[in-house]
């Protein structure tokens, strides 16, 4: 928590020098304020390109108002990181150079870092499929065509109700290539098959008119129970699944017909299929400025370790979030987990002490069955199943009762992450999390995992003055 004494004064936008330095978004500008709430006393700055930014958890329920539009956002960058740590708001890193422990920034600075806290996701914008941005920008969402990206108020307020009339031919709902952002949690299809039964029953939809899911992966889930639960679901609720075609271009034809391509992965076949209705999660791509440094691999992804998410070829980067290069799910709700490890190990990198904070592989999928129902998923690493796994009956009072209470929740709960008070952050808020040593922590126990494969480098104290300078205080 927050101590007495003094204000700490504002660092100068001229300072360059850092002992710290976090890139990325929401999940960064949480990490940074949480640091600040501890005992941080290192010299701290972060980078991001937005000023606040669409709360994922509660995306899909503001544009259905399960939930009112207020809720969409986060608070500012700047009214979260007081100003004693440099908050670099609107710029961009355009190069990485690890082997100098350096950034150039899109405003001209150049920044050094001691250690490298990376949270930056992917590249992920309507941009990146041919011919969603002209059926975005046509009208206000009467083409039945959304995309489902996380980046403003305004989407928000064009995908409004997506979904929910759909009156003949076939709805498409898809889901591009693996690693990508959503790929826990933004399955709607269950959703949109609810209105439609409906619909269909009171004459207002056509029999024949369909909901599909198409993606060019191999699995609508990574997460083995969870796919086949939802494989099921599809297969009773007359959902057609078309696995492996990727979605290359959507467009009107010379009769104003809309048409999808799509190109069989295993084959390279190309068909063009007509559609009427379209929910797209565009492909996310790897930021290329991280690919080229070499922090990342050729899909964007950083390869860490698993447990303390230190990045195995560079002792002093950390990351966390969708970046993450292990095999997961990823989701807002993993990033929420992995903060406090993140925030422990790169505060014992810097101190010089082992990183021992273990982070379990925790992810969590909500996943909605029709207006008001749902239930959810949850696994640690290597998909195993959490104890809290599809506790939910999928229909009903207690698909009911959950759904309520989990949009209320989980809004609540991203709300409280992204505010501006100051206190310690997740699993406590307002106590510190604390780890035992290596050796005696009970998850890697379990697995069967021994200390010395978690730990890749040899501890080395890297900020020494800030440290005296706080111990002075007291
Ligand atoms: C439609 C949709 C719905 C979703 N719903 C849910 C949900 O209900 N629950 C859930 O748990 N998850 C949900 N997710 C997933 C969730 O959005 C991601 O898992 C989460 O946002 C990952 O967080 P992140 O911080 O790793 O990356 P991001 O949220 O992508 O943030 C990265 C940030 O870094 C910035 N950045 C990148 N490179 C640079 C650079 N070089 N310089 C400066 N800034 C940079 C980006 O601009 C961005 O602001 C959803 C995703 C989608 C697409």
């Amino acid at each position: 928590m927050a101590g007495g004494g003094p204000k700490k004064p504002a660092i100068p936008a001229t300072e360059t020098d850092f002992d710290l330095v976090v890139v990325g978004g929401l999940n960064a500008t949480a990490l940074l304020k949480f640091l600040q709430a501890g005992e941080a006393r290192y010299k701290m700055a972060i980078v991001t390109d937005s000023s606040k930014f669409v709360l994922p958890e509660t995306y899909f329920t503001c544009m259905h108002e399960h939930i009112p539009l207020l809720k969409l956002e986060s608070a500012t960058v700047t009214a979260q990181v007081e100003a004693w740590s440099r908050a670099n708001v609107g710029s961009r890193v355009t190069e990485y150079k690890p082997h100098e422990n350096k950034l150039v920034l899109s405003n001209g600075q150049t920044y050094s870092y001691k250690a490298l806290v990376l949270n930056p996701g992917f590249d992920h914008k309507s941009a990146n499929l041919s011919g969603l941005l002209d059926f975005e920008n046509e009208d206000r969402g009467e083409n039945r065509v959304w995309g489902h990206v996380i980046d403003s108020k305004q989407r928000v307020v064009r995908n409004r109700y997506h979904g929910w009339n759909h009156p003949a031919g076939d709805m498409i709902c898809y889901s591009p290539a693996h690693p990508y952002k959503g790929e826990g949690t933004d399955f709607y299809a269950f959703y949109y098959e609810h209105f439609l039964r409906q619909d269909q029953l009171q004459g207002r939809s056509s029999r024949s008119a369909k909901i599909q899911y198409w993606s060019p992966n191999k699995v609508i889930s990574k997460f083995p129970y969870m796919n086949e639960v939802m494989l099921d679901e599809c297969h009773k609720r007359g959902i057609e699944v078309h696995l492996g075609w990727e979605l290359q271009k959507i467009a009107y034809n010379t009769i104003g017909e809309k048409i999808a391509t799509f190109k069989c992965v295993e084959s390279g076949k190309i068909i063009e299929k007509p559609f009427i209705s379209a929910n797209i999660n565009p492909p996310s791509r790897p930021h290329a400025e991280l690919v080229s440094s070499g922090i990342a691999s050729a899909d964007g992804t950083i390869d860490v370790n698993k447990y303390t998410l230190q990045s195995k070829k560079f002792e002093n980067i950390f990351a966390f979030g969708d970046v993450v290069g292990f095999d997961t799910t990823r989701t807002q709700q993993g990033a929420v987990a992995q903060n406090p490890v993140v925030k422990h190990n790169v505060s014992q990198f810097l101190d010089g002490k082992e990183l021992n904070a273990i982070y379990d592989g925790y992810q969590y999928m909500p996943l909605y069955l029709g207006h008001s129902y749902g239930t959810s998923f949850a696994h640690t690493h290597d998909f195993e199943p959490a104890p809290m796994n599809h506790w939910v009956p999928h229909y009903g009072v207690f698909s009911n009762a959950w759904f309520k209470r989990f949009t209320k929740d989980s809004q609540k709960a991203a709300d409280k992450y992204t505010s501006f008070k100051k206190n310690d952050g997740p699993p406590h808020y307002n106590f510190k999390a604390r780890y035992v040593p290596l050796q005696h922590n009970e998850y890697l126990q379990s697995k069967g995992v021994r200390p010395e494969e978690v730990k890749m480098f040899e501890p080395k104290v890297r900020v020494h003055d800030h440290h005296d300078d706080h111990h002075a205080h007291h």
